[in-house]
């Protein structure tokens, strides 16, 4: 286990190796902001490592209503004995257009939102913002925008109140409670169109909107449309030591996982990688860690094989895994120390944090790993000289949180939560560590390589 700074660990040449590895990071995170970008383009990589949706193939991959991707390699070992599971979700905080976005009001033109996942809303005012997602017309046509991600796109922004007059309206209120969630409307055009006397500016960013991409205001009801900070991927510090962006809970592990499992050839257990949705609501839905969806793929899996593909079959198999669910903690923050437990909080830099346990107020909602299984990990990550340390989420009593790692649990399989830790998270400019995330990326590679409860390679 680390106790001090993970840099005076590592070489000059290891240090040129973390930073290469992380300008790869740092393109995944400008082109996947949302959990359909990050989908295709882990789809399109698997492709290119020569994955297959083809379930007879032994490196194969499904896609799950674009917005969830399941991936597989064929290990030497009977699946019987279990795989090698690592799931990470490619969701992050964000504000969704309402169904019903568009309208003007003092001859601005702006769009509803409704927030998603825990967000700190004063954090999304007078920042440039981008729109992501698709858009379903009448006929059933999908139309993909981004729109704030080129130097030559115009970028949105929510309007905050100027300092001279917010007292009331916002000083003098609890922080929690200073911009409400129906005030976070997007700035989105203020030219009316000409010789029309009654909301002219919306008819304007209609018809603009009918003439680019064809749409009509009612196709906003059959939308997903996300926005989400129009910046990029920087590096932070005078050393370049670290990486500010967005999403990176949980790209910061969504990426190295990918980089990890496509790196791992021949394993002795068969290999399963999970990018899952809506874990920052819960893992609610049929995109969701609480869907049936990883059954089916196992289904497709066993079906390929040509092996009996029933439900005994795949609860056995599951049963019999080992798990990491790879998910961000929080390290201590420098100016507010005291909301950490100093003895057990994770550092930022001193490698992937591992974290037994989750939850909030006693434990509630927890997922819990055994001793045992910590101690196969501890084991394997002293063994491959990873930089790992351990990590609580915060004092006793503080707040809390939780991760998919109980929806994995419910099928008895041994999990533990294992991830980068991330300063500022949960806000739209999150900062790791780039040996942290390097050393995320080693530990799921070593992870997916072991045999873990003491099994004998075949
Ligand atoms: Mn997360
Ligand atoms: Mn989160």
């Amino acid at each position: 286990m680390t106790k001090q700074s993970g840099w005076k660990r590592r070489s000059k040449e290891d240090i040129k190796e973390i930073f290469e590895f992380c300008e790869g990071y740092k393109v995944f995170l400008d082109l996947a902001k949302t959990e359909r970008e990050a989908a295709k383009l882990i789809k399109n990589t698997l492709i290119k490592k020569g994955f297959n949706n083809d379930y007879r193939h032994e490196n194969t991959y499904m896609v799950n209503k674009g917005k969830t991707v399941f991936a597989f390699i064929r290990g030497k070992s009977p699946l019987t004995e279990g795989l090698n599971i690592i799931v990470a979700h490619i969701d992050a905080p964000r504000l969704d257009l309402k169904q019903n976005p568009l309208f003007e009001d003092v001859d601005l033109a702006l769009l509803r939102t409704h927030y998603y996942g825990g967000i700190k809303k004063y954090q999304w005012v007078a920042i440039p913002l981008a729109l992501h997602g698709v858009v379903i017309k009448a006929d059933g046509t999908k139309i993909e925008l981004s729109i704030g991600e080129e130097d030559s796109d115009p970028v949105f922004v929510i309007d905050d109140l100027l300092p001279h007059l917010s007292r009331k309206a916002q000083d003098e209120k609890k922080l929690s409670e200073a911009i409400e969630g129906e005030k976070l409307a997007v700035l989105f055009g203020s030219i009316p169109l000409v010789g029309v006397e009654k909301e002219g500016v919306k008819k304007g960013i209609l018809k603009l909107l009918h003439d680019r991409y064809g749409i009509v205001e009612d196709d906003f009801i059959s939308a997903e449309l996300e926005v989400v900070p129009a910046f990029k991927a920087r590096d932070v510090g005078i050393d370049l030591s670290m990486i500010g962006a967005y999403g990176q809970d949980d790209r910061a592990c969504a990426y190295t996982l990918l980089e990890a499992f496509c790196d791992t050839c021949d394993p002795g257990r068969s290999c399963l990688a999970i990018f899952t949705d809506k874990e920052e609501i819960g893992s609610e839905g049929d995109t969701g860690m609480q869907s049936n969806a990883l059954q089916i793929f196992l289904y497709n899996i066993l079906e390929g094989m040509d092996l009996k593909a029933d439900e005994v079959t795949v609860r056995k198999i599951l049963f019999k895994s080992r798990a990491i669910s790879a998910d961000v903690n929080g390290p201590i923050n420098p100016m507010y120390q005291d909301v950490h437990e100093k003895q057990n909080a994770c550092y930022l830099g001193r490698g992937i944090c591992v974290t037994k346990f989750t939850g909030h107020g006693g434990k509630g909602g927890a997922s819990d790993a055994h001793a045992e299984y910590v101690g196969e990990i501890r084991r394997l990550f002293d063994r491959e000289d990873i930089l790992w340390q351990t990590g609580e989420l915060g004092k006793i009593d503080q707040g809390g949180g939780g991760t998919v790692a109980k929806h994995l649990a419910v099928y008895g399989m041994d999990i533990i939560d294992c991830g980068t830790p991330i300063l500022t998270m949960h806000s739209p400019f999150e900062v790791s560590s780039k040996l942290d995330v390097y050393e995320t990326y080693r530990a799921f590679h070593v992870f997916f390589k072991s045999y873990l409860n003491h099994m004998e390679a075949p």
